[in-house]
């Protein structure tokens, strides 16, 4: 039995008996990994905000080989970032993208892009305004896609190559632009705007805590449908963000203090 050390972002905990929890981690070299923390139901933890979900943290673990679960034998925070986002909009996009990371990502496999790009996007949704953050988790979103060999094709046709239709025709089911004799052939696409095509680029290219600079959510729509549609057919797994629901939800819900 080896002992590893690495660092991860928590994903989510859950209870294990009276004392003990689960950790689901994503971690920088060694993929996901699950741990058994015992004893961190006992307060105080000796754990303390380590194995809090969205804390960026060292793991020291016993590895067993062939096993699912792998016993914690320390973690230090390294970053409490859960306990430093008291905005509950920053928490609901912040929890978004670790429910994107839970729901796509799985197995042991090490992709340390894939990990930048999450730490990079939490550090986005305590830093940036609150009116950029879903412009964060939309290039999130699409960033994600290409790490895991998604990229939405804009430069030529996704079908054969050949130079794109005036039309800006993109296929949802087809991951990226049409080329005109594809696009005739095949409908099924939207047509965007080139503001919107133009903003997809930019979405796709530059760093995701700036996305609120170039692209304004939710003026654009037909953006936020055409990605939804591209994830829904292209991951399975994908049900919506779960945690972006609850925001609305607590956002429609009419201000106490008023008359309704
Ligand atoms: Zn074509």
């Amino acid at each position: 039995m080896a002992i590893l050390t690495t660092e991860g972002v928590v994903l989510k905990v859950h209870a294990l008996g009276d004392t003990s929890r689960i950790v689901v981690v994503y971690t920088r070299d060694l993929g996901l990994r699950k741990f058994v923390a015992k004893g961190a139901r006992k307060t105080p933890s000796r754990f303390g905000f380590a194995l809090e979900p969205l804390s960026r943290s060292t793991f020291v673990f016993y590895q067993k080989p062939d096993r699912d679960l792998h016993l914690l034998s320390k973690a230090e925070v390294l970053d409490p970032l859960g306990s430093r986002l008291a905005d509950l909009t920053r928490l609901a996009h912040a929890q978004a993208a670790l429910e994107l990371v839970d729901r796509l990502v799985w197995g042991e496999e090490p992709h340390a892009g894939l990990y930048d790009l999450l730490v990079r996007t939490l550090a986005g949704c305590a830093e940036a305004s609150v009116a950029a953050l879903p412009a964060v988790t939309l290039a999130f979103q699409l960033q994600l896609a290409s790490e895991l060999g998604y990229r939405p094709r804009l430069d030529r046709c996704a079908v054969d190559g050949r130079p794109v239709s005036q039309r800006r025709a993109f296929s949802p089911q087809r991951g990226g632009l049409l080329c005109d004799a594809c696009a005739t052939r095949e409908g099924g696409f939207v047509a965007l705007t080139p503001e919107a095509l133009a903003s997809f680029s930019l979405l796709l290219s530059r760093p995701v805590a700036e996305a609120g600079e170039y692209i304004e959510l939710p003026r654009s729509t037909e953006l936020l449908r055409v990605v939804e549609d591209f994830f829904r057919l292209h991951f399975q797994r994908f049900r919506g963000l779960r945690s972006l629901d609850v925001l609305r939800s607590l956002e429609e819900r009419p201000n106490p203090g008023e008359p309704s």
